[in-house]
């Protein structure tokens, strides 16, 4: 028999990605989603196959999932800064109450479970690169501590029902990672930048576009999400690509790949938002094997294409 694997945040934009890859390696799938950020036409492709099944459900909620699960991924929660701060009780939710109900069916099941943390538990680094042993900096009461804290607490009740309950658990922490499916208006800045180039508005930096990010494609990050899974590593592991870039630079890459001559202005930057993010991989090469394949320019190209192909419609939609 095929093995089961139950994926929650299914109809979001890494979610649906893990669907088709866990699909692809022939499991059987079941994909839970309540779509308060995600979107069916993310997975409305694999509706039709046999070894797939969706949930519409809330996991902060209650989880129940009937007959046996091998693996459990925990992908649901809002992602982008926009999002959490709209929604941020949902958001400690999911991450707090939501893993607790994911932890328990895992125990159930005697499956194992691999928690999406974030390299947001690192908040405004003081250590460059961040590897997996900084404890980090956070601002608990800030506007961004809600995901901050609720995934910090995730990662700490999942190594509590390792050591407590035997139970198999994986963490991978998460770099800034982009690719198709993307929600074009989540306010993250590569949907951002891109869809102001479609409309011929001007890219807004915030700040004075100094602070770096390290963009991941979404190919390499699920392939690491992958081996991770079924690897024997229970510690957090960091996946991302190292290729850091200002946000300023990154303004300037993008006018130069989608051939617009967009202007660039300045917007005020958002409280606690840190200045640098590179994540150290040297964990991931080493237990893993795993390092980024594909590089930004061609990444970024495949992105554009992606959202040149949305409708007019969906260009014009503003949620924020
Ligand atoms: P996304 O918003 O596209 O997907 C999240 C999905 O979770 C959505 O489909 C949403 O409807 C669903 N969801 C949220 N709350 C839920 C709930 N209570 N019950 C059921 N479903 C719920 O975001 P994403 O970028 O795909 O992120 C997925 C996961 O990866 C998140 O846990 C996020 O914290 C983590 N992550 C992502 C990144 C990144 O760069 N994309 C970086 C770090 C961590
Ligand atoms: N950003 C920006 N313009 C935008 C959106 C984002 O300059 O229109 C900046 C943001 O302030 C941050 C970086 O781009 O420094 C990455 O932001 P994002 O929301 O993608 O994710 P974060 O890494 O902050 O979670």
């Amino acid at each position: 028999m095929k093995k089961r694997v139950l994926i929650t945040g299914a109809a979001g934009f890494l979610g649906s990605h893990l669907c088709d890859r866990f699909i692809k390696e022939g499991y059987r799938v079941v994909a839970m989603d309540n779509l308060i950020t995600g979107d069916l036409k993310n997975i409305e492709h694999l509706f039709p196959l046999e070894q797939f099944e969706f949930y519409h459900n809330d996991v902060s909620n209650y989880v129940h999932v009937a007959g046996e699960l091998d693996y459990i991924l925990h992908f649901a929660s809002p992602a982008s800064p926009i999002d959490y701060l709209k929604i941020p009780i949902q958001t400690l939710k999911v991450g707090s109450l939501g893993t607790h109900n994911l932890l328990g069916l895992a125990k159930a099941k005697n499956a194992r479970i691999l928690i999406a943390s974030t390299s947001e538990i690192y908040g405004d680094p003081l250590v460059h690169p961040q590897s997996e042993d900084y404890y980090g900096n956070v601002n608990t009461i800030g506007p961004r501590g809600v995901y901050d804290e609720a995934k910090r607490f995730q990662e700490s009740i999942t190594m509590a029902y390792h050591r407590f309950h035997g139970l198999e658990t994986r963490i991978v922490r998460i770099f800034n990672t982009y690719g198709p499916r993307m929600r074009l208006n989540d306010g993250r800045v590569i949907p951002a930048f891109m869809g102001q180039a479609l409309r011929g508005e001007d890219i807004t930096v915030f700040g004075d576009g100094k602070q770096t990010r390290s963009f991941c494609y979404v190919d390499d990050q699920v392939e690491g999400i992958y081996r991770l899974l079924l690897s024997d590593y229970s510690d957090p592991v960091n996946i991302g690509n190292p290729h850091e870039i200002t946000i300023g630079d990154f303004a300037k890459e993008i006018i130069e790949l989608t051939g617009t001559d967009q202007r660039v202005v300045y917007k005020e930057l958002p409280q606690d938002d840190p200045l640098k993010r590179k994540p150290d991989i040297t964990l991931a090469k080493e237990i893993l094997d795993w390092e980024p394949k594909v590089t930004r320019e061609e990444g970024m190209r495949i992105t554009f294409e992606y959202f040149k192909t949305l409708s007019k419609e969906e260009l014009d939609k503003r949620e924020h």
